[in-house]
């Protein structure tokens, strides 16, 4: 595997930053994670898009154009021979001598990578999967894709140690936030499709924004606006979303069944729906 680093191609076992990146010693900067399908990058501008957005909130200068940064994202995938995968891209404030405040002199340091992904697991789709549910502990700021993630680790951690896929994350009102790494949606029992508004509490999932674009030219009715912990146990299908598995039905909240417990009809069809975006941009 190859991994770009700094404007360098490098193997993936030997690539190295220094230790006073600012990334390893403030988490000082933001990520992006864009899926790949028949070798073609997924929604790319809308993830481009999300890293400026994401940059220009931490008054992160961009590493580089976006002209020339797409050059060098085909080249990382050329270079690792990547056909269904996950782009990584990663932009810290850069190299210098560690103190809190911004630095004067240091340029933004840009890691790329590349892996392959197995399918879903079959399992996944046909039993939907898992989540746990905790109190959100994250920063006021959800809506920068930072790379400050300790919450969502110890999230993710706890689910996997209780055998669920995810953590839904829950406010101070009951209401549920996302997952660690997923939006998060339910299909009440009067067939809407009921996501929470974007704001400062969620990161705007690029995979969300798809699916809700999909979903204006159906008859689905959508209802974007929070929803509570007893109303997604008491939904009739409950799922989530983002870029590494698309979307996934989720049949069971802290234990409990979702609706008959089974992957429901809607969660399939809006997984479809989305498949077929993805490959209408991969065979483009
Ligand atoms: N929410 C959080 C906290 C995430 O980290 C992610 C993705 O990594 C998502 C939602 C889903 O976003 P996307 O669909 O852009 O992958």
């Amino acid at each position: 595997r190859i991994a770009y680093v700094n404007g360098r191609y490098q193997p993936h076992r030997a690539a190295a930053v220094h230790i006073e990146d600012r990334g390893y010693q403030f988490a000082d900067g933001v990520y992006e994670v864009v899926p790949v399908q028949r070798g073609k990058l997924i929604d790319e501008d809308l993830h481009l898009d999300r890293l400026e957005f994401s940059l220009g909130e931490l008054e992160i200068a961009a590493p580089m154009e976006r002209r020339a940064l797409k050059l060098v994202l085909r080249e990382v995938l050329r270079r690792n021979g990547i056909d269904r995968g996950i782009l990584y891209m990663q932009v810290t404030r850069g190299v210098a001598p560690r103190d809190h405040k911004f630095p004067v002199m240091a340029r933004p340091a840009l890691v790329i990578t590349a892996k392959r992904l197995k399918p879903v697991p079959a399992k996944y789709l046909e039993e939907g999967v898992g989540v746990i549910t905790l109190p959100d502990l994250r920063w006021k700021r959800c809506d920068i894709k930072t790379i400050a993630l300790l919450p969502n680790v110890l999230g993710k951690q706890r689910a996997a140690e209780e055998g669920a896929y995810e953590a839904w994350q829950v406010d101070p009102d009951g209401n549920v936030t996302e997952g660690t790494s997923t939006n998060a949606w339910i299909v009440t029992k009067d067939r809407k499709i009921v996501t929470r508004p974007l704001g400062h509490e969620i990161l705007p999932g690029v995979t969300r924004r798809a699916l809700l674009e999909l979903l204006q030219a159906t008859d689905f009715t959508l209802e974007e606006r929070s929803f509570t912990l007893d109303e997604a146990l008491a939904a009739a299908e409950a799922f989530l979303t983002s870029s590494s598995v698309y979307l996934l039905p989720i049949t069971r909240i802290d234990g409990r069944k979702v609706g008959n417990g089974k992957p429901g009809e809607f969660s399939k069809r809006l997984r479809q729906l989305y498949l077929d975006h993805a490959e209408r941009q991969a065979t483009a």
